[in-house]
């Protein structure tokens, strides 16, 4: 069985962080090197995570309640949840599929005299274009922030140098994964600095919690390699567990009660010299070669077959996701031909405000029913990848073979809808 989860760090990196969590470190140093990595160091601010630095936005920025922040539709729930928490409203804008980036209409439907800041998903490692948003965003003097969590590109993309925040995740599941912490990009000085002054009160993250988080990943790593990956999926089936929400649930970042307060943390020395280990040791051209795999994979699969930003300029492929009308037909497909596809993903709906239920945002609510992520990675051979591609081509309504637009409707459009 091909797993479709990996995680995108090795085995000496992890080595490398027990090290660390029992040897002096200079936090200074390393905060330093951290900034550093990037073109507008001034700018950088590395916390322990991306829900970390948003929520410190927020209490920073200290927006009148009831203000509204626009949000691209798809994201993790926790992102609309923290808005709520400053008192704002979070308010859904959707997405065109073929580009995953708003239209210009769609944003307007969302814009109210109230709408102060919009937050904008980059999904799947693909990179939507800010200028179309920014226009919009200084037309009606909204602050921008972007959530690059799914879209660390290294060098390659630092965040427009316009948006007022940009958020990089090295948590778990992400590209150079520290397993844990996040980089944030704050344009504005003395809102980095309320930021900072914030942070500096919370209590620090213990070292211990840092190791047993490294013991934990070494354990699902090795549990999803091969050929160990195939004994622990027979043990489920055996078992009658489902393997996929065992895996899914232990890639969650901050589960259980308490979230506030486990987000309101600083990093503990060892995470931030593995930010550093990662962020200035990754190979680059692993990127290169997973987008080259990425491109490959596309010319394989049926011309027809719908995938979310297809039409996306920038993709890097963090993840390879394609649109199926009965996903759960080929994911089962997938698995007997070998193929660890799901359908499950961290992705929720921003729910639009009670009084405006003319902004659910249909496109993405059809996009999330839809989505199948096949197994993707660097490892996967390019036979396996041909083979994965041999299984979809032989099958036909169950996959989603024309655009969504056309498919939910002539006539349709996302502002009479
Ligand atoms: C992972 C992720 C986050 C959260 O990142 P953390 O560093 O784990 O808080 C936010 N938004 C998106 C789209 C993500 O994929």
């Amino acid at each position: 069985m091909w797993v479709r989860m990996r995680f995108d760090i090795g085995w000496s990196d992890i080595a490398y962080g027990i090290a660390c969590t029992g040897r002096p470190l200079d936090r200074r140093r390393l905060e330093w090197e951290i900034r550093h990595y990037w073109s507008m160091a001034e700018q950088i601010f590395p916390c322990l995570s991306v829900r970390t630095g948003f929520d410190l936005f927020w209490a920073a920025v200290g927006l009148p309640a009831g203000t509204e922040v626009m949000m691209t539709a798809l994201t993790i729930p926790d992102m609309p949840r923290i808005v709520a928490h400053h008192g704002l409203t979070p308010v859904p804008v959707d997405v065109d599929p073929a580009t995953m980036a708003p239209r210009r209409e769609m944003l307007e439907k969302a814009l109210s005299p109230r709408t102060r800041a919009i937050v904008v998903a980059h999904l799947f490692g693909i990179i939507i274009p800010m200028e179309p948003i920014l226009d919009f965003a200084r037309q009606h003097g909204l602050l921008v922030l972007e959530d690059c969590a799914q879209g660390f590109l290294c060098r390659g993309y630092e965040g427009h140098p316009e948006s007022d925040v940009v958020m990089f995740s090295f948590g778990p599941i992400k590209t150079a994964t520290a397993l844990g912490g996040a980089v944030l990009r704050v344009r504005d000085p003395q809102l980095l600095r309320r930021m900072q002054d914030r942070h500096s009160q919370y209590p620090r993250q213990p070292r211990h919690t840092y190791l047993k988080r490294l013991f934990k990943y070494a354990v699902l790593k090795a549990a999803c390699s091969r050929p160990i990956c195939d004994v622990v999926i027979a043990t489920c089936r055996m078992a009658d567990w489902d393997h996929d929400q065992i895996i899914s649930n232990a890639a969650r970042g901050f589960p259980g009660p308490g979230f506030f307060q486990r987000i309101r943390c600083q990093p503990s020395d060892p995470l931030l010299a593995m930010l550093v280990r990662r962020l200035w040791n990754y190979p680059e051209q692993r990127l290169q070669e997973r987008i080259g795999r990425g491109h490959y994979l596309v010319q394989l699969l049926p011309g027809d077959l719908e995938r979310p930003g297809s039409r996306a300029k920038t993709h890097s492929y963090w993840v390879f996701p394609i649109l199926a009308e009965e996903p759960p037909a080929v994911i089962a497909a997938l698995a007997r031909a070998g193929f660890d596809a799901t359908s499950r993903s961290s992705l929720r709906l921003v729910p639009p405000p009670e009084n405006r239920p003319e902004l659910d945002p249909l496109l993405s609510r059809a996009i999330l029913n839809r989505l199948v992520f096949l197994p993707f990675c660097l490892e996967l051979p390019a036979r396996a990848l041909r083979q994965m591609a041999e299984v979809l081509a032989g099958m036909t309504s169950q996959l989603c073979r024309q655009p969504l637009e056309e498919m939910l409707g002539a006539g349709w459009s996302p502002i009479h809808a």
